[in-house]
């Protein structure tokens, strides 16, 4: 196995004997053969698409596919490799449907057992061909991370009623684009920024989704205790699990809690509706393993991000959409009742907990609902810069630095937040300006989009340009959801991102030199540092 696609990537190069995820290295292979096998998909679905032919059925698939690939999703290899097989399945009645023969990945013929396949993977890793010119891989790689992140929004957004069929087209694009050696440098720069298009488009997919299905969130406060009762944790992204989960709890005695990334559903006015979907327990997906023992009922985790579940929990969790563990119950038509008996059948929590609260719902309706207010306050200098410290969390120590710099924003400062970095900070009573609140929960990673109409919103009002805004974004990544948002950021042309908590190991000098230089792009440094530089 090789493996370098996350933030956590072992000594900062990569995982090559097994992930520091927990990844071991038949999972790592079957998911390199899966993007393999999907370049040969891709091949006869842009075949297809040149003669007017659009495969819904592909489309779908693709993403779901990819989205498999991501970090935290699926740890099965057994299921991996039946996602290969479908693939290939697929691959073939595209073949016999369009009558004509491609070669390369369009001719891989799996394995039949699981060996033949391990042996298949080994030449097919993301280090397996020594020719490639280490920028040009370095920036392949940049488009295969990010176009994962893409595919996981556009799964999100598909499920939810929303596509564009030029979206799919690009991830066909982008899967076969290697297959020609011809490409260049700058063709592979394009590459990587026409994939932060398309995700900017998927992202806005989503987001209509949301809030199209859910409405658009509210401000609501979100209490961190529990309830005596019966309880269930919603952990992931999906907000139609979570919907599904309340309308079949509802009338059961069942309290249900947020975990991690669902924290932001409870700003959603079709979903805080529900009397029983009560508040959120625990921070951020790192913080599982001991967050999940101590939980008393049962455990859902949608698309990710999941660890090893611990032998206090193994019976009590259980996965739906893509995400997979090994012996983990998985619930794939959205009959959550299994879920439910398993809650009906723990303890629960004894008694009621009382905690803090913390604010919701700050999605780009609601903070562009007070725009005049926050103009006004620009404009007379109470409001004297905005912060976006965003991304993903992890295990890592140096992810203190997002805590400390949220301690540290001076007062006439507002800190918009989204992804489960925010856990560093959410918590905090940062008060308000004015009226309007200091720290600012715009949502989920998914919620990205959000954040980027806040800050073009803004731009409009004050007639000038993102980059001229008082406006510095504090990025933090770890998983490819993150690299996609990276990369739709330099699309848009935003400089000046600080980014952490270590930069990605699949980005060479030379390609960081072109971001520097382009974008001036740079690493955090210390709060005390980087506040200084910012504000003077
Ligand atoms: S996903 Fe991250 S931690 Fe897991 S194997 Fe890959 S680089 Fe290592
Ligand atoms: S922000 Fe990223 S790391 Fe955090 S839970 Fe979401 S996908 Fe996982």
């Amino acid at each position: 196995m090789f493996c370098y696609q996350c933030e956590q990537a072992a000594k900062g190069t990569g995982c090559d004997a097994i992930g520091v995820c927990g990844k071991q290295p038949e999972v790592a292979d079957m998911q390199d053969l899966l993007v393999y096998a999907l370049r040969g998909l891709a091949q006869y679905a842009l075949e297809a698409r040149k003669k007017g032919i659009v495969d819904k059925e592909v489309d779908v698939f693709t993403s779901r596919a990819l989205f498999s690939t991501l970090t935290n999703v699926n740890f099965d290899k057994d299921n991996l490799a039946e996602w290969v097989r479908k693939t290939v399945a697929l691959r073939d009645a595209c073949k016999e449907k369009l009558g004509v023969t491609l070669d390369g990945p369009a001719a891989f013929v799996p394995g039949a057992t699981m060996d033949e396949m391990l042996v298949q993977a080994a030449e097919v890793g993301l280090k397996s061909d020594p020719d490639v010119n280490p920028d040009i891989l370095s920036l392949q790689h940049i488009l295969l991370f990010g176009l994962k992140g893409v595919a996981a929004y556009m799964d999100h957004a598909e499920i939810l009623g929303q596509s564009d069929p030029e979206a799919y087209a690009f991830l066909y694009e982008a899967l076969t684009a290697p297959l020609n050696k011809d490409l260049g440098l700058d063709e592979w720069v394009g590459l990587v920024l026409k994939c932060g298009e398309v995700n900017l488009r998927a992202m806005e997919l989503l987001d209509a989704g949301n809030t199209g299905t859910y409405g658009h969130p509210v401000p609501t406060p979100v209490p961190l205790g529990v309830k005596a009762g019966k309880a269930i944790l919603v952990s992931g992204h999906d907000l139609k699990d979570l919907e599904a989960i309340l309308k079949q709890t509802e009338g059961k005695g069942i309290t249900v809690y947020t975990h991690g990334e669902m924290l932001p559903c409870h700003g959603y006015p079709e979903l805080k509706k529900y009397g029983h979907f009560y508040g959120h327990y625990g921070t951020a997906w790192q913080n599982q393993k001991k967050e999940f023992a101590a939980f008393p009922g049962a455990i859902l985790m949608t698309t990710n991000c999941i660890q090893k579940p611990k032998e206090e929990y193994e019976g009590a969790i259980f996965t739906s959409g893509v995400v997979e563990w090994p012996g983990v119950q998985h619930i794939s038509d959205g009959d959550f009742t299994p879920v439910i008996e398993k809650a009906l059948a723990l303890p629960g929590f004894a008694e009621d907990a009382p905690g803090k609260e913390v604010l919701v719902g700050f999605g780009r309706n609601a903070v562009l609902g007070v725009a005049d207010k926050v103009i006004e306050a620009v404009k007379g200098k109470a409001l004297r810069h905005f912060f976006l410290v965003a991304g993903c969390d992890g295990a890592k120590p140096g992810r203190n630095y997002y805590t400390e710099f949220v301690e540290k924003v001076p007062s006439d400062c507002v800190v918009l937040t989204l992804a489960c970095g925010k856990f560093r900070f959410f918590d905090k009573e940062l008060g308000d300006i004015g009226g309007i609140p200091r720290l600012l929960d715009v949502g989920q990673c998914n919620d990205a989009y959000s954040a980027i109409q806040i800050a073009v919103a803004l731009a409009n009002a004050f007639e000038c340009g993102v980059n001229d805004l008082p406006l510095s974004m504090i990025l933090s990544w770890y998983e490819q959801k993150a690299v996609s948002i990276l990369l739709t950021l330099l699309f848009l042309g935003i400089k000046d991102i600080r980014l952490g908590p270590t930069l990605p190991a699949f980005i060479t000098p030379n390609v960081l030199d072109v971001l520097v230089k382009n974008f001036n792009i740079m690493p955090i440094s210390t709060p005390d540092e980087d506040l200084k530089a910012i504000l003077g």
